[in-house]
């Protein structure tokens, strides 16, 4: 019965791939042969606490020189670009959920280098104002966050951190005014004394988010707020 009713949903709803949106030949996989090939993720050298490409002979970006970020240290799996830009649209936007299964593998296959390091106790993801999930009908961090926790075995919470503002979008923000619109705008329900804490979004851009977020879990007594992203945009 089981069986049938996967066999009629997979009919209804077609697995796709999240990179070139064509059908999934193999019902088990996450993405198709071509894209897997040519989703290749962010090379050295990295700015060591943002993540960000930088030059050879440097090892931190110039945000990270001046010492603006307030997490420990992240990194973005994907640089980001449009095929990238589509495929987190229809993600957030367009119902095509299983979309975050593939960036959700990706975070924890290709992060695991990171959280070897990090060892990070509980894993949360950046959350939406409720007004905002609802509209959108779930938070696309979350979703991430669940299976990131799955694939590696950290706990995850949704309810530690939460948005009691609901802020301007901050696409048309730059940095100092995405830092004014964020302040104050989440809230750590509980405290969590020298824990080791990992953020899990689906794009890191300017920085601003996260330190947000590292402030308030640091202000809860968090010691280290590390990041991982599907994506690294454009600051
Ligand atoms: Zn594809
Ligand atoms: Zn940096």
């Amino acid at each position: 019965m089981k069986k049938t009713a996967e066999i009629l949903l997979d009919m209804l709803y077609p697995k796709k791939c999240p990179l070139c949106h064509q059908i999934l030949k193999e019902k088990n996989s996450l993405v198709c042969p071509d894209c897997f090939q040519k989703a290749i993720p962010m090379k050295e050298p990295l700015c060591m606490k943002c993540g960000r490409p930088v030059r050879m002979e440097e090892e931190y970006c110039q945000d990270c020189r001046s010492g603006v970020h307030h997490f420990t240290e992240g990194r973005s799996i994907f640089p980001y670009g449009e095929i990238w830009r589509q495929s987190l649209v229809r993600f957030k936007y367009y119902g095509c959920r299983e979309y975050g299964d593939f960036y959700a593998k990706a975070i924890s296959i290709y992060g695991r280098k990171y959280l070897e390091r990090w060892k990070p106790q509980l894993i949360v993801p950046v959350p939406l104002h409720s007004r905002k999930k609802r509209m959108r009908g779930f938070n696309q961090a979350a979703y991430l966050a669940e299976r990131v926790s799955r694939f590696t075995g950290i706990p995850w919470s949704d309810n530690l951190v939460i948005k009691i503002r609901n802020t301007k979008s901050q696409k048309k923000l730059n940095a100092s005014q995405r830092k004014k619109n964020l302040r104050n705008a989440y809230l750590v329900t509980r405290k969590i004394t020298g824990f080791s804490v990992l953020v899990v979004d689906d794009v890191y851009t300017t920085g601003s988010t996260m330190d947000a977020m590292a402030m308030c879990l640091q202000e809860a007594g968090a010691k280290d707020v590390y990041f991982l992203t599907v994506c690294a945009g454009r600051a």
